[in-house]
């Protein structure tokens, strides 16, 4: 087994990543540091809501603000820094700075949809991502290259809010996920549409709106 299959065995199978894509740092060179030489784009499927939930409150220094799947990712990510250093490798766990969805096009991890989300062939956009960057050199897994929404327009229609104003292209001002934490500004109708899409569980948490989503054909969980 070479390097990259088995990064990639690893990956799934002891760390119970369900995606794993490998690009060259090269072609995100702006994002990563000069010793970098492989982005890894890792995730994990979404198979229940609170995945996506956010819990926050505010704190003595501000808002503090956790999404659930930013932490199982994090956690899963920081092992696989630990092997890639345990095997002699530099590793370092990027969550914010590398763009995740770019990074993922490029790793071949799915392609665009028009909902704006990244689409996997397996698991369809219900995949969360985040990013590892590297100096193993590994053959760059390749990118997609295809349309998988074809003539589906299902994500646009279904959104209360015409949010998806063009294809590929959600409108921030439009979403109502634009006010989960830390909140952007939208108009009083999105506020008030936020009050039916999305989800409160407790007083401190929030599920987003998932319609565009869970009207997607790829999106069988
Ligand atoms: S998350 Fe909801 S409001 Fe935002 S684009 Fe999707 S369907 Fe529209
Ligand atoms: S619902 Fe259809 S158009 Fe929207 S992302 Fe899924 S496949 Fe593409």
């Amino acid at each position: 087994m070479n390097l990259k299959d088995a990064l990639r065995d690893y990956s799934i199978n002891e760390l119970g990543f369900n995606v794993i894509g490998f690009t060259s740092a090269d072609s995100l060179k702006s994002y990563v540091d000069a010793w970098a030489k492989t982005v890894v784009i890792a995730g994990i499927v979404v198979w229940d809501e609170l995945f996506d939930a956010v819990i926050y409150r505010n704190g003595r220094s501000g808002l503090d603000v956790y999404y659930v799947y930013e932490v199982i990712l994090a956690e899963k990510a920081l092992k696989l820094c630990m092997h890639l250093r345990e095997i002699g490798f530099k590793a370092k766990h990027e969550p914010y700075r590398i763009p995740l969805k770019v990074a993922a096009s490029k790793a071949g991890v799915g392609c665009y949809g028009k909902n704006s989300l990244i689409i996997n062939l397996a698991y369809g956009s219900k995949i969360r991502l985040t990013s590892v960057v590297t100096n193993v050199e590994v053959e760059p897994d390749p990118p997609l290259n295809e349309d998988l929404c074809r003539g589906c327009t299902r994500c646009v229609e279904a959104c209360p809010l015409n949010a998806i104003h063009e294809p590929y292209k959600v409108d921030p001002q439009r979403c109502v996920n634009s006010l989960l934490p830390p909140p952007r500004e939208v108009s009083e109708g999105v506020v008030e549409a936020s009050k039916r899409l999305i989800k409160r569980p407790t007083r401190g948490s929030a599920i987003p709106c998932m319609i565009c989503q869970n009207v997607c054909p790829y999106n069988r969980l």
